[in-house]
């Protein structure tokens, strides 16, 4: 690294792979670029694809051309490469589970038997309208032996109930989050072995030198959480910059499931980037 002087400013888009991008991933990612832009920074592109049985390769193909139409540009990504690569959530599994282990062995996470729903949704993040319910703490106290010992277990993090998390936002300002209340103990690793998006998202983001997080404020809570990893994994947080969602006509915040205002139907009906921008 230069010596001397702030750090470069590396930025990052995530996109994940199960549904065609629409334009409120569009204006989050359109944010991250222009701020990697104006920082004189890097943009980082990685492939969110650890939900194998949502992720579809043609979703990838489609993200890029989408992005690319869009006239979004990374300097670093699984299509141009770069010094932090893998750059495709799949292929960095040894490193997602080195730093569990870690967490393991600090006594930072305990296995849990509970709620098959929850933790098989644990590996997508979470997004405000359907966060994962607060944990009542079932497996909490439980022997971790005797866990063990029965089915295939998740792994929770056990969350320091009471404890503010606050930190001053980019986008939304000064932000304060109580574990316990606003989030509960939460899954780092599904039964199967595949880590959740909290943590491979915490460790990649670090591991990529991102410098600040650009995403939709529905991941607001998993700031929160993700800021407690940091802390366990004795890493620096990044800065943090959500931006506000988009919603349909209706008020209905935008999802995979607005095929209409998907960024390949809006295209395909003649819509120009700099238009739908200058909607914005
Ligand atoms: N892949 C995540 C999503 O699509 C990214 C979230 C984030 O930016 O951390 O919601």
């Amino acid at each position: 690294m230069a010596s001397g002087g702030p750090p470069v400013y590396r930025g990052r888009i995530a996109p994940s792979p199960t549904g065609h991008l629409h334009l409120g991933h569009a204006r989050t990612f359109w944010i991250a670029h222009g701020r990697a832009e104006s920082h004189g920074g890097v943009l980082v592109l990685r492939n969110e694809d650890l939900d194998g049985d949502r992720v579809r390769r043609e979703f990838v193909e489609a993200f890029f051309e989408d992005l690319r139409w869009f006239g979004i540009r990374w300097q670093e990504g699984p299509d141009c490469g770069g010094p932090h690569g893998p750059y495709s959530q799949s292929e960095r599994r040894a490193v997602h589970q080195e730093a569990f282990e870690r967490l393991r062995a600090a006594g930072q996470v305990y296995p849990c038997v509970c709620s098959r729903k929850d933790i098989q949704a644990a590996v997508r993040a979470p997004h405000a309208a359907d966060d994962e319910p607060l944990y009542p703490g079932t497996c909490r106290c439980r022997p971790v032996d005797a866990v063990l010992a029965g089915r295939p277990v998740s792994w929770r993090f056990r969350v320091p109930d009471g404890e503010v998390l606050t930190w001053n936002d980019g986008g939304q300002g000064s932000q304060a989050r109580i574990a316990g209340r606003d989030f509960g103990d939460f899954v780092v690793v599904r039964p199967d072995g595949v880590p959740s998006y909290q943590l491979a998202c915490v460790v990649d983001d670090h591991a990529m030198g991102i410098t600040e997080v650009v995403r939709g404020a529905d991941l607001l809570v998993s700031t929160a959480r993700q800021i407690l990893l940091y802390r366990a994994l004795g890493w620096a947080p990044p800065a943090f910059f959500h931006c506000p969602l988009l919603s349909d006509a209706q008020g209905v915040r935008l999802s995979k499931r607005h095929a209409a205002l998907s960024l390949r139907t809006l295209r395909d009906t003649g819509a120009h980037p700099s238009e739908l921008r200058a909607a914005w």
